[in-house]
């Protein structure tokens, strides 16, 4: 059982995130620009740990879960909650798009795998991703890496931002040889954060 919480939860924090980023995708479809500004949207909303609904940040003690907060219209681009509970891990994978990791909770750590001179092997050190760190991943800045739980004893929640809707992408988990195998991630939950509920103030407004 999570722990009662005591505000509700600040969506409108999600819902201005969303749409900052549906007008950067609007003005531009370059990705190092999404990646860039894109990062700096992704920091400034998990600067603030005050808007998650509880429902999307429960830890599964099976596997990692991974619930979809939101999918723009035209599928270009989604958001992801991922929760890690204590030690678990990803296979290594790729993504196919590009992507934003950032940790709201805890912190993960992230190793890189490459192909390179027939040989499938880590590429570079482990990174530790701190809580309000962001960190991207394409097809042409490093596609496929491996995520861990950074805590073996507490959850870590990190949100991350695709240029797809995610679960549905075509992609491959790799084995120690750097075989590939089809993988498809879908989505722990069938519903979404209600965003679009903004009648609240409205309501106080016209009842005050
Ligand atoms: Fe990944």
């Amino acid at each position: 059982m999570s722990a009662p919480r005591l505000h509700r939860p600040n969506l409108q924090r999600l819902a201005n995130f969303v749409g900052a980023f549906g007008t950067l995708v609007d003005t531009t479809s370059d990705e190092e620009l999404i990646l860039a500004e894109g990062g700096r949207l992704l920091a400034g909303l998990i600067a603030r740990d005050d808007w998650l609904p509880d429902e999307y940040a429960q830890a599964d003690p099976t596997r990692y879960q991974q619930y979809l907060l939101h999918c723009d219209s035209r599928e270009r681009f989604s958001v992801v909650s991922f929760v890690w509970g204590p030690g678990q891990a990803t296979p290594v994978h790729d993504h196919t798009v590009w992507g934003l990791v950032g940790v709201l909770r805890g912190a993960e750590l992230s190793q890189r795998f490459e192909h390179r001179a027939g040989a499938f092997a880590a590429r570079g050190p482990v990174h530790r991703l701190q809580r309000g760190e962001v960190e991207a991943v394409s097809p042409t800045v490093g596609d496929v890496h491996q995520v861990t739980n950074a805590f073996d004893d507490r959850v870590s929640i990190s949100i991350h931002v695709y240029g797809a809707n995610i679960g549905a992408v075509q992609r491959s988990t790799y084995d120690a040889a750097g075989r590939p195998e089809r993988f498809v991630s879908g989505y722990a939950n069938t519903t979404l954060p209600n965003l679009w509920d903004r009648s609240k103030p409205l309501l106080a407004e016209i009842n005050a």
